[in-house]
């Protein structure tokens, strides 16, 4: 496979395009935001921006120069990455390192291309400190801040970059999509429908057999559980999970996704149709609520708390009342 370009993105071809012409005749902003759910491509798409940054190409990134072969293989000295790593902040220490290594010189191109990942977990301290950054930029520096909630950010952080919002993919965006990774055309409906149009969620599920499972004991979750009382066999249902994190990252993926369709159909939204939903009616408040539970179900996992203490929220908020 050819290395990414913006024609290689998936979806909202006039935004790509403007980009890269921004690139190219030297017009791009200094500092961007991208914001998209996990597998929307926005890791991706920042990556090709900053191969337009560094590449020695005239059609950015071309693929072909050394540069762009070195973003792509993770290896180039001028594209600086950063993220969370796992932790469950970014903390200021890491922004003042990063703000050390902007004012030195590049050390190949002639600017410097940084990621900086999970922006979302910037601590208010982080991004105050970062707000200068982005107030007086740094000559020869380009920051993709890359999140997945704008929640957690500070507007003064979000108003001085350019906002990418990754779309949800059309049904025929992602046929091509899928079809270009080699998925048989055949399951491209269900994985449109049960992905929400998100292509990285979609090659999961397909490489993943415990998925259909999944969304199956969801669901029926979401239709049985319905009385205080209930709640321990519950609990004791999702006992598979306590030690495997795949099953763990399934189950709340599933339950998430099946929220998201609940939501669009409270509010009298299409559905992308596909796997059956449950019949039980949730009003937007409790399906928020319960989308709040998934949010904080992972946080605590990533704070090593127990699976039951981290998932019995969610369950409460399904029994309601
Ligand atoms: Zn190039």
């Amino acid at each position: 496979m050819s290395l990414p370009s913006f024609e290689s993105i998936y979806g909202q071809p006039a935004l790509w395009k403007s980009l890269k012409q921004g690139f190219e005749n030297g017009s791009a902003v200094h500092a961007f935001l991208f914001v998209g759910d996990r597998g929307s491509g926005k890791r991706t798409a920042a990556l090709v921006c900053a191969a337009a940054v560094l590449c020695e190409g005239a059609d950015k990134p071309c693929g072909a120069c050394k540069a762009c072969k070195q973003v792509f293989g993770g290896v180039h000295p001028d594209l600086v990455r950063l993220g969370a790593e796992g932790a469950s902040s970014i903390g200021i220490a890491a922004v003042r390192s990063l703000q050390e290594t902007m004012r030195t010189k590049p050390y190949e191109a002639k600017c410097r291309a940084i990621l900086l990942e999970d922006a979302q977990l910037l601590t208010q301290d982080a991004q105050n400190a970062l707000l200068k950054t982005l107030e007086e930029p740094q000559e020869g520096n380009v920051l993709f801040l890359l999140c997945s909630q704008l929640e957690g950010l500070l507007p003064t952080v979000q108003s001085r970059c350019r906002l990418i919002r990754m779309g949800r993919l059309s049904k025929e965006e992602m046929r091509r999509g899928l079809a270009d990774r080699g998925v048989p055309p055949e399951r491209a409906e269900e994985l449109f429908a049960a992905s929400g149009g998100n292509l990285g969620r979609a090659l999961e599920m397909h490489a993943d057999p415990e998925y259909a499972r999944m969304a199956e004991r969801c669901v029926g979750l979401l239709e049985g559980l319905r009385a205080p009382e209930e709640l321990p066999a519950a609990l004791d249902s999702l006992k598979d999970m306590e030690k495997d994190r795949q099953l763990r990252r399934a189950f709340l993926e599933a339950m998430e996704l099946l929220c998201q369709r609940l939501l669009r159909r409270s509010l009298g939204l299409p559905d992308c149709g596909g796997s059956a939903l449950p019949r039980r009616d949730f009003t937007s408040e409790r399906i928020h609520s319960m989308m709040d539970a998934i949010v904080w179900a992972r946080k605590r996992l990533n704070a090593n708390i127990s699976w039951a203490a981290a998932v019995e929220p969610l369950l409460k908020r399904i029994i309601g009342g």
